[in-house]
C-alpha cells in the first residue's frame, strides 16, 4: 500500500518530501502534494522529511483523514 499525504500539507507544500523521494512519485496537485499510488515504493523516506507530519502509510492514515486516500488515487485516475 502506498504512502498518503493528508490535510496538513494543504497550503504548506514544503517540498522536503519531493527532495528525498527516490522515485520522484510526489506530484504538485495544486493546494497540496499527492503521491502516485502506483509509483510509490513505500520506502518511508518522505515521512520524517515532512515538517508538518502530513505523510502516512495508507494503513496508518489518521481518523478523519481517510478522504485523502480517495483523493490521492482519484487525482491520478485510479
Ligand atoms: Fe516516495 Fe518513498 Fe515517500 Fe513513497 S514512501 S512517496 S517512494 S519517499
Amino acid at each position: 500500500m502506498p504512502h498518503i499525504i493528508v490535510s496538513p500539507c494543504i497550503g504548506v507544500k514544503d517540498q522536503s518530501c519531493t527532495e528525498v523521494c527516490p522515485v520522484e512519485c510526489i506530484y504538485d496537485a495544486g493546494e497540496m502534494f499527492l503521491i502516485h499510488p502506483d509509483e510509490c515504493i513505500d520506502c518511508g523516506a518522505c515521512v520524517p522529511a515532512c515538517p508538518v507530519s502530513a505523510i502516512f502509510p495508507e494503513e496508518d492514515v489518521p481518523a478523519g483523514e481517510e478522504e485523502f486516500i480517495v483523493r490521492n488515487k482519484a487525482f491520478f485516475g485510479l
